[in-house]
């Protein structure tokens, strides 16, 4: 079979697609050839996208079982699905109450059981007819890779995401169903600026943020974009459940 970093020919979906790294890997897939379907809770970020060559869109919340299932039934059976949509919440185990523990796992894992449990029939008919399918789940540097300060939520549930990934990984290995999952390192996006302003000294916490980068940088979006087309790709083909770390050399 021919390997090759092109994502022609084939129909990916992505969850949190709207802005941030989801949006650039939209953009991404489409420039490799993909038909892309891009996803977000959010239609107004979404329509951002609706001009792009090779980018359809859909509303779509990824807490939203029974939204999940009907969008399934109602596309193709997909090549590849990007799991993008996560949310940090700020703060130690001190400050984790019950509402905000719940919330975090809901939209940063349980969605993608949701999306995986929704999807993977269609992705196992592709694999076994084109020989290939690919699945990315998000994940982060803060998981099972670091423990960071204020990300106790954060840092469980991406590491949970990192164990799902390897188990979907180890069930379907043998039928060409890929999984694997992206720990980035911090990545300036319209969620890193919130959490910036949020922040009681601002400027101090774009310092803060740069100094944790040991290349005296943030990442760009475009930074994980290479890495995302590359895990959806036929280039990946002998890759399958593992934590990929893009994240300028942090967990050194
Ligand atoms: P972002 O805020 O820039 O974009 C997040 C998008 O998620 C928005 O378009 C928003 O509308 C959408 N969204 C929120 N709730 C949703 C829901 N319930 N259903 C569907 N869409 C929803 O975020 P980002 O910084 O690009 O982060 C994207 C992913 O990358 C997250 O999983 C995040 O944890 C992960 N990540 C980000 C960084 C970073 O430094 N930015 C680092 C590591 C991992």
């Amino acid at each position: 079979m021919e390997q090759t970093m092109t994502l022609k020919n084939k129909t990916i979906l992505i969850t949190a697609a709207g802005q941030g790294i989801g949006a650039a890997s939209a953009r991404a897939c489409a420039a490799a050839g993909a038909r892309v379907i891009a996803t977000d809770l959010n239609g107004v970020l979404l329509a951002g996208l609706n001009d792009v060559d090779g980018i359809e869109t859909h509303v779509l919340d990824v807490t939203d079982g029974a939204a999940i299932t009907d969008l399934a039934a109602a596309l193709p059976d997909l090549d590849g699905l990007f799991n993008c949509a996560g949310v940090v919440h700020h703060g130690s185990i001190l400050d984790l109450d019950d509402a905000a523990w719940d919330f975090s796992v809901d939209l940063n894992i349980t969605s993608m059981v949701r999306m995986c449990r929704a999807f993977v029939p269609g992705l196992l008919r592709r694999a076994e007819s084109e020989g290939s399918a690919s699945i990315l789940n998000m994940a982060s540097m803060a998981s099972s890779e670091k423990g960071f300060v204020n990300r106790t939520a954060y840092g469980a549930t991406k590491a949970a995401v990192i164990g799902l990934t390897k188990a979907i990984a180890a069930d379907f290995v043998a039928r060409n169903l890929r999984c694997n999952a992206l720990c980035p390192g911090t990545v300036d996006t319209p969620a890193l600026r919130g959490r910036i302003a949020a922040a009681p000294d601002p400027v101090q916490a774009e310092r803060d943020f740069i100094a944790r980068q040991p290349m005296g940088r943030l990442a760009v979006v475009d930074d994980m974009t290479p890495t995302v087309v590359h895990l959806l790709s036929d280039g990946s083909q002998f890759m399958t459940g593992q934590a990929v770390l893009v994240d300028g050399g942090c967990t050194i």
